[in-house]
Parts: C-alpha cells; sequence; structure tokens
C-alpha cells in the first residue's frame, strides 16, 4: 500500500489540525542524543563560570543551585559538594546526574539555559526531515493548524523550530504542548489537547513514531498514524514520511 497518507485523507474529511511529536517523528532522535545533550555536558563547566559573572544569571543559577541542593540531600554516592548550595562545586554533582541520566528538574532546568545560549549563539541548530516544513505549508495553505506535542519543553520545542538551519518554522505553529498536559500514553491527554485547538478529537491527526502513543490519540477519539522514519516509503498502516498526508 504504497499511498497509505492519501487514503486516510480520502476516506476521511481532511484534519483541521495536525500534532507532531518531534523525536522520531519530525526529527532525527540522534539530534537529542548527539547534538543536545553532549553539548550541554560539554559547555556546562563554562556555562556555571560564566553564569556567576552575570547579575542576572547569577540569580537564576542561584534559584536552581538551591533546588539541586535539596535533591542532592536524598542522595547517597553522590560526588562531594562542600560549599553547598554555592554553585561553585556542583559541577562534579551535576555530570554525575548527566552521567546517570537522572530526570533532575534542577538539571533540566540548567540544561534548558545553556542550550537556549547555544540556539542563540548559532553554535546549535534544529533539525527536521526534510519533508517537514513543506508538509506543514501545505497543511497551513489548505487552512488547518498545526501543534507540537512533546516530551520536551515547549520552550525547547521552540528553540529547535525557530533555529533551523532552514530558518524560523515557528511562524506556520500555532501550538506547543508538553507533558504539563499530560503523559503522551495517556489518552485524557489528547483530549485536553483538542479542547484547547476548540475541536473535537476527530477533527485532529497526530502524528508519531511510538505506537503507544498512537494508540492513545485514537482512544480518545483523535486520529493518528505511526510514522516510522526508517521505512523508505509507506506501508500498511504506517507513513515513511509526511510526503503523502
Ligand atoms: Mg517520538
Amino acid at each position: 500500500m504504497a499511498n497509505f497518507g492519501e487514503q486516510v485523507q480520502k476516506r476521511d474529511p481532511a484534519p483541521k489540525a495536525y500534532l507532531l511529536d518531534i523525536e522520531g517523528t519530525t526529527t532525527p532522535i540522534e539530534f537529542v542524543t548527539k547534538t543536545l545533550f553532549p553539548y550541554a555536558a560539554r559547555e556546562l563547566g563554562p556555562f556555571l563560570r560564566e553564569s556567576l559573572n552575570d547579575p542576572q544569571e547569577r540569580l537564576a543559577l542561584i534559584s536552581d543551585c538551591c533546588l539541586l541542593s535539596d535533591e542532592y540531600e536524598k542522595e547517597t554516592g553522590a560526588p562531594e559538594w562542600p560549599a553547598r548550595p554555592d554553585p561553585q562545586g556542583a559541577q562534579g554533582y551535576l555530570e554525575w546526574l548527566i552521567e546517570l541520566d537522572r530526570k533532575s528538574t534542577a538539571l533540566k532546568s540548567i540544561q534548558g539555559r545553556i542550550w537556549e545560549y547555544g540556539y542563540q549563539s548559532g553554535r546549535i541548530k534544529g533539525e527536521v526531515y526534510d519533508d517537514v516544513w513543506p508538509a506543514v505549508r501545505r497543511w497551513k495553505g489548505s487552512g488547518a493548524k498545526v501543534c507540537i506535542y512533546s516530551s520536551g519543553s515547549v520552550l525547547a520545542q521552540r528553540l529547535l523550530f525557530s533555529h533551523l538551519p532552514e530558518g524560523d518554522m515557528t511562524a506556520d505553529l500555532d501550538g506547543y504542548f508538553d507533558t504539563t498536559t499530560g503523559p503522551k500514553r495517556d489518552p485524557e491527554s489528547y483530549r485536553r489537547i483538542a479542547s484547547t485547538l476548540e475541536l473535537t478529537p476527530a477533527d485532529v491527526l497526530f502524528l508519531s513514531d511510538v505506537q503507544e502513543e498512537v494508540d492513545a490519540a485514537i482512544a480518545s477519539g483523535m486520529r493518528a498514524v505511526r510514522i516510522d522514519r526508517g521505512l523508505t516509503e509507506d506501508a500498511s498502516g504506517v507513513l515513511a514520511s509526511f510526503r503523502s498526508l
């Protein structure tokens, strides 16, 4: 079934909104693991030093380090952080958290600011598959809304799409949802998103590489199709790209 996407379109009225996952759908999964995370790990030391010299950044960093210090209290086996919660000396503990891939709120906040500087200075560029922006323009041209739903924060989503090598795609995007709306495997999250867009779930088409997310969207009444970027062409029930949509 080479044109499954076209068949989706013919069977149903055109979606009034498209909801896109990022990792593995609009963007290679490796972008996060091979670009974003190594960049934040590499820039951590310089970021900590430079933030202490900037009055505003210093305040944000101290606030993160207070939170980080609370998290540290519950640790066993963490590297020494003698002057806690002073940001000086926090580097070893932060590197340890990165190494363990720990979901630390304070670490996430610090990484978010490192990426923000990276994007703003042009040292990091966002990345999307080459069929993504043309498809988004096509959908916008037909009057549909296009929104993002990703477990990365809304700030991280905006940074990625506003700093693409091709330019700033955010003018073509109508909304951003992250896990503050709810987990991606919970049908209720998709109902909430449709209602925020003032649409019924059936008006929205969700695209994701993760079957459990597709299933959750379908359970909410939303339309959803799985994307498999590893395929060379569309297959039965799965799309290789956005080209046929
Ligand atoms: Mg994904």
